[in-house]
């Protein structure tokens, strides 16, 4: 098993101002209202350091990377 990493969003917190899409278009988009869309897969380890910065530049800290061991 290897650790795995997603990124989940507090829609509570969440103000939707739209920074973290802004910091990582590739598993995060917007809809209609500005509220974020986050790809429930496994972040690639390559959008790692991208996913960490969206998770700390968030102003409300509305936005998380949770660690999961998944089966090879
Ligand atoms: S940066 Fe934070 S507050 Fe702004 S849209 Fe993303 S999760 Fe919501």
């Amino acid at each position: 098993m290897s650790p795995q990493h997603r990124l989940v969003v507090d829609r509570i917190k969440c103000d939707g101002r739209g920074l973290c899409a802004e910091l990582l278009p590739e598993l995060i988009r917007l809809d209609d209202w500005g509220y974020p869309i986050v790809n429930s897969e496994s972040v690639p380890v390559h959008l790692l350091p991208l996913a960490q910065r969206a998770v700390e530049d968030c102003p409300v800290l509305a936005i998380a990377l949770r660690r999961s061991q998944v089966k090879k």
